[in-house]
């Protein structure tokens, strides 16, 4: 068995504490790269290929994992809470080669951001990346205005964007390919589960996320937090739950099993954000969630159009919890998913 892309990024981590000065970013820069590598590195280096055509690898870190894999080192000891369980894309991928099926229910992908806040693609651009994925949808979900460091938009700019996409889907269908973009937003949630954007605006768009911020790092129960943000009545999907980042912060604690009690009774999702960083849900909230029969929506959280292949991530995660197909929005049709949306928002879902 030869090393895995999610050791390497774990060997990498722990060489960073032990290094000085630029070195102690390489190295971790590296760990986080090592989580979304598309293939094993080990295998890479079996096949005789250079490391060099994988994400962010400069020669000096090819030859450390050059060296671990050539002397079959491996990981001893307890991994960190802060890295542990985290699954890299590679192993993901192999993981859903066991049932190629599972991929095959997945019609979009329901968080990505844009130029409109911190993303490097444009509306058209994100949706040719999903054309190219054979998705029927996207959902672009750019930062709303409280989150000044995102590049988060006003109800003005949300309402300029929407024009933009409403040409983008005109032109898509100019080209007779059947992508529709929706209209989302990722809107800022305070500690108090409160939005930040006037309540006509998120009316006019076809979904809204809500996502926490802020107040990241406290220890104590926010079981009230969730339950809040699920009550606030213009979201249908809560973003990135735990807010949880590789290597960086653990993310919030709470009574889960409330929490996902909470959303199955008003009918809302929650999500799980893809990206290798994130992660959140992870498996064992997931199989919690499976026992309330809670919702699950997967979103990239891509911030280029290349990292809708983060997908995988979650996909992995879902059907490792043992999901419910019918349980995940996006194995929905776009007109299933309005109709979900549309009985969320006017509370008829609720049981
Ligand atoms: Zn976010």
């Amino acid at each position: 068995m030869s090393l895995t892309n999610a050791e390497l990024a774990e060997l990498l981590a722990r060489q960073s504490e032990s290094e000085s000065g630029i070195l102690v970013r390489a190295f971790r820069r590296a760990a986080r790269n090592a989580l979304s590598w598309p293939e094993s590195a080990a295998a890479l280096i079996a096949q005789n290929h250079s490391l060099l055509e994988l994400r962010g690898i400069g020669p000096f870190i090819e030859k450390w994992i050059r060296g671990w894999i050539n002397n079959s080192k491996r990981v001893s000891g307890k991994i960190p809470l802060l890295r542990r369980d985290f699954v890299s894309l590679a192993d993901a991928r192999a993981f859903l080669k066991k049932n190629p099926a599972w991929g095959k229910n997945l019609r979009g992908d329901l968080q990505m951001h844009t130029q409109w806040s911190d993303g490097s693609g444009t509306v058209a651009e994100m949706a040719t990346a999903g054309n190219e994925r054979g998705y029927e949808y996207i959902a672009i979900t750019d930062h709303s205005k409280g989150l000044k460091i995102a590049g988060g938009i006003d109800e003005a700019n949300l309402r300029a964007q929407g024009r933009e996409i409403t040409a983008a889907n005109k032109s898509i269908s100019r080209c007779a390919e059947s992508l529709i973009v929706l209209r989302s937003i990722e809107m800022n949630l305070n500690p108090r589960g409160e939005g930040d954007m006037n309540s006509r605006s998120l009316s006019g768009l076809d979904l809204v996320l809500g996502s926490f911020h802020s107040a990241l790092r406290v220890t104590g129960d926010q079981t009230e937090r969730y339950v809040a943000a699920l009550r606030n009545p213009h979201i249908q999907i809560l973003g990135h739950p735990r807010g949880r980042i590789y290597n960086f912060r653990l993310g919030l604690r709470a009574d889960w099993r409330r929490v996902f009690a909470e959303a199955a009774k008003l009918d809302k999702a929650l999500e799980i954000d893809c990206y290798p960083d994130r992660q959140d849900l992870n498996v064992g909230l997931l199989k919690l969630a499976r026992a309330e029969g809670t919702r699950i929506s997967l979103g990239t959280d891509a911030h280029h159009p290349w990292q809708l292949e983060f997908i995988h991530l979650g996909l992995a995660a879902a059907m490792r919890a043992k999901i419910p197909a019918d349980r995940i929005v996006n194995f929905m049709t776009v007109q299933a998913l309005r109709n979900w949306v549309a009985g969320v928002r006017d509370g008829s879902r609720q049981r």
